[in-house]
């Protein structure tokens, strides 16, 4: 799968060019098949350097839990596993998976870390694409392994534990892997005594402080026209999360027919409707990543709807025949820069 480009621009790399009051430490990487980015407006106890170590050693241990793509992780092998034992699983895994089951829950299973299976047979998990649209033999076999209710997280003393109802159940946390990941960062930089930062890990973001410039961090939500350096909205985060989810990057086109990687698990299928990118900002980085991506499952008026009834700060990027139309919860409004 190509890189995925961050769904953010960062704007404060815009701004005037004026000089900044601290000398910002800045460290980039790839992790998730994706990059990362860390800007510190204070320096890191070891320097850069270290920073870059210590950041890079914490985001391999999370994929040795959490990736597909290893063989060899923690959730390849329980999907590897085909009984319904409790198998354990580290901390940091299980804290991922209870978001992952308790926002499945919240969201009646459109949010669904059980979802692999459509996932891979749609194309968007380590498998291959497929060369023809799968049929409805296939997605419904899929669908049959698919259930949060199928998945049990608990604990035995101190260890948790993963069990399956299915033998064929396949766990994704794709969909959280990246909020994780900001926010165990941002717990090294909170442990290391950092006050002002800035982590973005693909879409998901956390910031503290202030920038460089001693300005609040601005961060923009990515115009889904993808003209370069167009934006839809300037967020500044003040110390919360922020996420965003899109369909408008990681697709393709088959038959004619365009499919993205957000599955609706109640039709088995991509979604198809006008939605484009869900932004949702909420303390942690997890939270939000689990959020966006149910909002877009569930579409403009559903997504705005639940978002409403739960007093969340979302922000809506919805296709219309004149261009992209953005919609946002009163709770939002504050994060917006004027
Ligand atoms: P989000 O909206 O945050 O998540 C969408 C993803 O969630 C989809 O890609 C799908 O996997 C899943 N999903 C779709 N629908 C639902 C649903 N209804 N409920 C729950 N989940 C759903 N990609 C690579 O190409 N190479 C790699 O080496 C690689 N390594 C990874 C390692 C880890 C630890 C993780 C977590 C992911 C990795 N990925 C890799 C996958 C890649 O990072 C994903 O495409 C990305 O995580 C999706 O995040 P997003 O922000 O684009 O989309």
């Amino acid at each position: 799968m190509s890189p995925r480009p961050l769904l953010f621009l960062l704007l404060t790399s815009l701004l005037s060019a004026c000089q900044p009051a601290t000398e910002p430490t800045r460290i980039e990487g790839r992790t998730m098949g994706t990059f990362y980015a860390v800007t510190l407006a204070d320096p890191f106890p070891g320097g850069q350097q270290a920073l870059q170590q210590q950041v890079d050693a914490l985001l391999v241990k999370l994929n040795h839990e959490i990736s597909t793509y290893e063989p060899d992780s923690d959730i390849s092998r329980f999907n590897q596993a085909k009984d319904a034992l409790a198998h354990p699983i580290p901390s940091d895994m299980a804290k991922i998976v209870e978001q992952g089951i308790t926002a499945g829950q919240v969201t009646k299973g459109l949010l669904d870390v059980t979802v692999g299976p459509l996932v891979n047979l749609w194309g968007f998990g380590p498998d291959k694409r497929p060369v023809k649209t799968p049929d409805e033999a296939a997605i419904a076999a899929a669908r049959e392994r698919v259930g949060i209710d199928k998945l049990h997280l608990t604990r035995q003393g101190e260890q948790f534990m993963l069990s399956k109802d299915h033998p064929d159940l396949y766990l994704d946390l794709s969909t959280l892997g990246e909020g994780a990941g900001s926010d165990a960062v941002a717990a090294l930089l909170d442990k290391a005594g950092i006050q002002n930062y800035l982590i973005e890990l693909a879409g998901a973001v956390r910031s503290k402080g202030h920038n460089p410039k001693g300005k609040p961090w601005r961060i923009a939500i990515v115009d889904p026209s993808d003209k370069p350096g167009a934006f839809q909205g300037i967020v500044t985060p003040k110390g919360m999360a922020v996420s965003t989810a899109g369909s408008y990057r990681n697709y393709y086109e088959l038959d004619g027919q365009r499919y993205s990687h957000i599955i609706d698990p109640r039709t088995g299928r991509p979604i198809a409707h006008k939605l484009v990118s869900a932004t949702v900002i909420t303390p942690t980085a997890l939270e939000a990543d689990a959020y966006d991506t149910a909002l877009m499952v569930m579409g403009p008026d559903e997504a705005m709807a639940f978002a409403k009834a739960r007093q969340m700060a979302v922000y809506l990027i919805v296709k219309g025949d004149k261009g992209f139309e953005a919609r946002y919860t009163p709770q939002f409004e504050p994060y917006l820069a004027k």
